[in-house]
């Protein structure tokens, strides 16, 4: 069963811009064969028939189109750090965020907003935040990524300038908040978290009852390719967003989802583009009348271990209820495209927690096919070992849930 996110009414005049995209595409030459139909006027159901774009297909398309500055500023962001290889992505000033801010309105005038998504690295979480703030007229602090060491020192000033709201990926959000819980430190003003990068981490509503019990969230979904394509509020589910109207979300039989711009500003040409995640477009108890989309998470949770599948999301899950652990992390070495270990790193829960990693261990060991399976004849293999940092992507801050190792 396919869906679209908007009526054939509503996308009518915005598939005007998906023909635009598709001539672009057809224009590359390694590409052009692939789009052999045209699109017709109105018609979701031959837009369902295109083939969809993978992020090395936009690749392709980008290197050959390299979009200009036209009309405004075109900046370069790079994409696709946390989990391949690094790709280029285009906004034009303003990344597209007044169309945002006409939809979704976390922040206001009173605000006091701490930007904490990392600048630089042609990384653009941070800068597309910022438009959004700016567009608020809120008060802005542009505090970026911070060191660990830092975090103390920070805590306080942001506390004496009574900041109420606050944003980056969930990992580094999850880092300043599990900090100042351990801490003592406090954020009573804080009443706003907005979130973008990653899928929200329920261990976060622990710290944040007991650092800022009258923070929300505020969530948006969306990639370097597609830019913003939905947000949601606190009313909203934490996996469900409400596209925004200039973005066409299409869930395809095979539960993947798939983004076609209707903004005729984009420069990535952005046409069924998938980002991996899977989902399905679904109601929302918020009770806003608009489409929203439920995300579901990458498809590629599921690693072969020894010709057997392993969930790296399960195992994570698993080891993250364990007392005193904080976040956890699966590292899978490979020698020729074999598995010679996998190793759970947990990250406790603070100073002074110190879960016990050894039971842990027996526990995932004994309760998990894939591993006493695979393992059976080299149990010690399988290791879980408590460290200070997991091993996280400096530029985004992000930190995958599986880390891939080739054993030299
Ligand atoms: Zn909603």
């Amino acid at each position: 069963m396919t869906a679209f996110s908007l009526t054939p009414e509503a996308a009518g005049p915005g598939l005007r811009v998906a023909r635009r995209t598709l001539e672009r595409l057809r224009s590359v030459p390694a590409l052009a064969g692939r789009y052999p139909g045209h699109l017709d006027a109105g018609s979701l159901e031959r837009l369902a028939e295109l083939p969809p774009l993978a992020k090395d297909d936009l690749n392709t398309a980008l290197a050959h189109l390299e979009p200009a500055a036209e009309r405004s500023a075109t900046w370069l962001f790079q994409s696709g750090g946390s989990t391949g290889a690094p790709k280029v992505g285009y906004a034009p000033t303003g990344f597209y965020m007044a169309g945002v801010h006409a939809h979704w309105q976390p922040l206001d005038r009173t605000d006091v907003f701490v930007n904490a998504w990392g600048a630089g690295r042609m990384w653009g979480a941070h800068f597309l935040a910022a438009a959004l703030a700016d567009l608020s007229g809120c008060r802005i602090i542009a505090l970026g990524s911070v060191a660990r060491e830092e975090y103390g020192a920070w805590l306080e000033f942001l506390a004496a300038r009574r900041v109420t709201a606050i944003g980056g990926t969930p990992s580094v959000l999850r880092l300043w908040f599990a900090h100042a819980r351990a801490t003592g430190s406090r954020l009573p003003s804080l009443r706003k978290v907005l979130w973008l990068g990653e899928a929200w981490q329920p261990q976060l509503e622990a710290d944040l009852a007991a650092v800022a019990p009258r923070a929300e969230r505020w969530g948006m979904f969306g990639s370097t390719e597609t830019w913003v394509v939905g947000t949601n509020t606190p009313h909203c589910p934490a996996d469900v967003f409400h596209p925004l109207p200039d973005q066409l979300v299409h869930a395809d039989a095979d539960g993947l989802l798939d983004f076609t711009t209707l903004n005729p500003e984009m420069l990535n040409p952005v046409l069924r583009y998938r980002t991996g995640d899977a989902g399905e477009l679904t109601g929302c108890r918020c009770g806003r009348p608009e489409p929203a989309m439920r995300v579901l998470g990458r498809r590629d949770s599921v690693v072969q271990v020894r010709g057997l599948g392993l969930d790296v999301d399960e195992l994570i899950a698993r080891a993250e209820r364990e007392p005193g652990v904080a976040r956890a992390q699966v590292v899978l070495t490979e020698r020729d495209g074999r598995a010679t270990g996998v190793e759970v790193l947990v990250l406790a829960a603070g100073r002074g927690a110190a879960p016990d990693v050894e039971r842990l261990r027996e526990e995932l060991f004994g309760d998990t096919f894939t591993l006493n399976t695979a393992f059976q004849h080299d149990p010690g293999s399988f290791r879980v070992r408590p460290v200070d940092e997991l091993v996280g992507n400096g530029r985004t801050g992000k930190t995958a849930a599986l880390v891939v190792r080739e054993e030299s």
